[in-house]
């Protein structure tokens, strides 16, 4: 069996989105489960879409995604170019040989033929050109008369091929248009140009979106005409924003960039887009790149479109957020104290053990802490809690006895103040969580806080502490 060979075959026209991400995922999943070799191929022919800059975005993504590929346009390899407007001369050549062969023709149709013809109804090309003689195709050709480069697709029959995800497909030629395989720019069409370079760069897995399914047979047509083995073919179901509606690049935050920008750590998007549309036999959910390769395979793609659900990729993202080494998260956390409200106050350390555990995504991070530079009047309810045994007039009767018990602490950290306030509920005949509970809420003003009462306490420091139990004491005197 020769080496597997598959291939990521972007347009340059936007940022990489989730789509586009997952498509690069399987390519690479199967290809490095079969031992095989992963290329980049950049398919910028349509130069009225490209965007410049994109290219980049796209390497970078990838290597930053670990979706290290093994040939392509800033690696090398021996196939290269791997980009398809340096790979002109190969289009016109292979597109001549069909002329010869009948395959493929001249067609000088302009604007308004087409036009007419469309108003008269006709749903694809008359093949009015493929009638015309040989003397007349030089004469235009002679006088410059603009043309592309037709497929001539056989009237009738049927053209088949069998997917490995969708099985049998059979499409009836009559219902093929004679594509234009060159642009009257003399550049090829994504029509023409994924079969010249899949066939040229040795590729015999293509792998893509189900948008490619109904014209994988005109593409086998010219692997025929040309005498090419075709691929395997492996196409992929849809990602949905709904039940209705496909995921688009328009759709906010569905580029890899995005999600990076929003706080989601790499490994967790890659972990997340591989299970959308895929599952392994076992439906383990959370898996790290190695073991995705040890347990991909076709069988577990899906037919069925898969709804994007960021609920559950926040929820894939907290358990990566939770693994990270606490180095690093103080290092990825960072800039995201540095947008709150908290910015240079606090021992970062400190803050950063109390908010790994408990945060989702890193943009979590200033909603979860600006409490603890802003302090304002809350909802007194708060105090009101019947797990913890806690109500108002609990608050009312411990708040001083809190205040008077930090005064006299001196030593500030979490476990001389913990231990102080469950002193004060031992004297008081209370049980513990009635003190800590009306601290917590008094010190932050919030239903839920990252850190318990007393580690808020160390955080905050004392005389801030002491300052916020005073000022919910004043509101808790103020109500009748
Ligand atoms: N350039 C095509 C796209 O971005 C690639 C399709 C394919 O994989 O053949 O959709």
């Amino acid at each position: 069996m020769d080496t597997i060979r598959t291939r990521f075959a972007p347009s340059p026209t936007g940022y990489l989105h989730i789509g586009g991400l997952r498509t690069a995922l399987y390519c690479y999943l199967y290809a490095k489960k079969n031992n095989g070799k992963f290329i980049l191929r950049i398919e910028d022919t349509d130069q009225a879409r490209y965007v410049e800059g994109t290219t980049e975005i796209i390497y970078a993504n990838l290597k930053d995604a670990g979706l290290l590929y093994d040939e392509g346009p800033d690696v090398g390899g021996q196939y290269g170019p791997y980009i398809q407007s340096q790979r002109k001369a190969d289009y016109l050549k292979y597109a001549r040989i069909l002329i010869e062969q009948g395959d493929a023709y001249y067609c000088f149709c302009d604007k308004d033929r087409l036009e007419q013809l469309h108003q008269q109804g006709a749903t694809k090309y008359d093949k009015h050109c493929l009638s015309l003689s040989k003397t007349e195709i030089e004469s235009k050709l002679a006088q410059g008369v603009p043309y592309v480069i037709r497929q001539n697709i056989p009237s009738s029959g049927t053209s088949t091929y069998t997917d490995c995800v969708f099985g049998e497909i059979a499409v009836d030629n009559s219902e093929l248009e004679d594509n234009v395989l060159i642009k009257s720019d003399g550049l090829p069409t994504y029509n023409f140009a994924n079969v010249i370079d899949d066939h040229l760069m040795g590729i015999n897995v293509v792998m893509r979106g189900t948008e490619y399914l109904s014209s994988t047979p005109k593409y086998n047509l010219l692997y025929d005409a040309l005498g090419w083995q075709r691929p395997i073919y492996i196409h992929m179901p849809p990602i949905m924003r709904d039940e209705k509606h496909k995921l688009s690049k328009r759709d906010g935050a569905a580029s890899y960039d995005d999600f990076i920008a929003n706080g989601f750590l790499s490994q967790a998007i890659v972990n997340y887009i591989a299970l959308l549309g895929w599952s392994p036999k076992s439906n383990q959910e959370k898996m790290s790149l190695q073991e995705m390769i040890e347990l991909f395979n076709i069988e577990g793609i899906s037919r069925s479109p898969s709804i994007f659900d960021l609920t559950k990729m926040k929820w894939l993202n907290s358990l990566y957020v939770k693994e990270l080494p606490f180095e690093q998260f103080v290092q990825m956390a960072t800039p995201w104290i540095d947008k709150s409200m908290v910015a240079g106050k606090y021992d970062y350390d400190k803050l950063c053990k109390l908010i790994q555990g408990r945060i989702e995504i890193l943009s979590d991070i200033p909603d979860k802490i600006n409490f603890l530079a802003q302090f304002d009047s809350y909802n007194l309810q708060l105090y009101v809690n019947q797990k913890q045994k806690s109500d108002i007039d609990i608050a009312r009767k411990v708040l001083p006895l809190v205040k008077r018990t930090m005064m006299g602490i001196n030593e500030w950290y979490n476990d001389t103040i913990y231990q102080q306030l469950c002193q004060i509920a031992q004297d008081s005949g209370l049980k513990n969580s009635q003190i800590l509970w009306p601290t917590r809420v008094a010190l932050s003003g919030q239903q839920s806080t990252p850190g318990g009462a007393t580690e808020l306490a160390e955080l905050l420091g004392k005389d801030e502490s002491i300052n916020r139990i005073n000022k919910s004491i004043g509101m808790l005197d103020m109500t009748p």
